[in-house]
């Protein structure tokens, strides 16, 4: 049984001041006054643009919340300007990084094998990667999303190897941030075609660690929903991780 996994990409929001308010909301909810951690079926982390990571570590320390960066560079270390390593970030405290964001690829035009290379780069500095993967509005309406899919996975996830973190998010391109979700039996047939593709991959045994998230649009009203899908492993939460109560609300939703 794999524990779920309730992650919140804060993409490029938040200062110090309002992150911390936001991290406190966090910690309220799952103590004191809120309901126990104990009571969350799953595991929370938290994605803060890489300038907040040691405000955002430093005050998440010795809670049950777990802290990610959003990207990495390929290499270890060198003359990249305005790049991080995922050493820095493991470095920082994040047991996470996201790579593949749709947003990466198609602000900084990042490929497969860009990604895939990133991917690498994590696992080797101590980072499970979250790679994300999913179809453009055009490519679904071309029938074609299962076929984008696996060609992504292929591309983007880095060669096979024993004991392997990894993290997928499958995330329709057009439910990003736009409102809009694929039904339940939609997301199930992705998440169906992803498993069955890990466990060909890889055999089913090393497949089975693997979580595969869904991301897009989910909030409080759909996420029991979402989560409920079989082969739905948790979800990559961007918008509504940026209010505590939602996404808390969103992390019961997993019980
Ligand atoms: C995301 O960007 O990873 C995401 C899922 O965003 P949102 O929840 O805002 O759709």
């Amino acid at each position: 049984m794999r524990r779920k996994l309730i992650a919140g990409n804060w993409k490029m929001n938040g200062l110090r001041a309002s992150s911390k308010a936001l991290v406190q909301g966090l910690l309220d909810g799952i103590s004191g006054g809120g309901p126990s951690y104990e009571l969350l079926a799953c595991e929370l982390l938290v994605c803060p643009p890489a300038c907040l990571l040691e405000t955002v570590g430093g005050l998440i320390a010795g809670s049950p919340i777990g802290l990610g960066g959003q990207d990495c560079h390929s290499a270890e270390a060198g003359a990249h300007t305005g790049d991080i390593s995922a050493a820095m970030l493991k470095d920082a405290g994040c047991a996470y990084v996201i790579l593949g964001h749709s947003e990466r690829r198609s602000d900084h035009g990042e490929a497969d094998a860009l990604v895939r290379a990133k991917a690498t780069a994590a696992l080797a500095a101590g980072l499970a990667p979250i790679v994300c993967v999913g179809e453009t509005a055009a490519e679904r309406d071309e029938g074609r999303t299962l076929a984008v899919v696996e060609d992504q996975l292929a591309g983007s996830l880095p060669p096979p190897g024993p004991g392997q973190d990894l993290v997928i998010a499958y995330e329709p391109v057009w439910a990003i941030g736009s409102g809009r979700t694929p039904s339940t039996a939609e997301v199930g047939e992705v998440h169906g075609a992803i498993r069955r593709w890990l466990d060909a991959r890889l055999g089913a045994e090393a497949a089975a660690a693997i979580r595969i998230l869904y991301g897009g649009s989910m909030k409080p009203g759909n996420a029991a929903e979402l989560l409920a899908v079989p082969a739905v492993d948790g979800g990559l939460i961007g918008g509504a991780s940026l209010k505590a109560e939602d996404f808390l609300a969103i992390a019961r939703a997993c019980a």
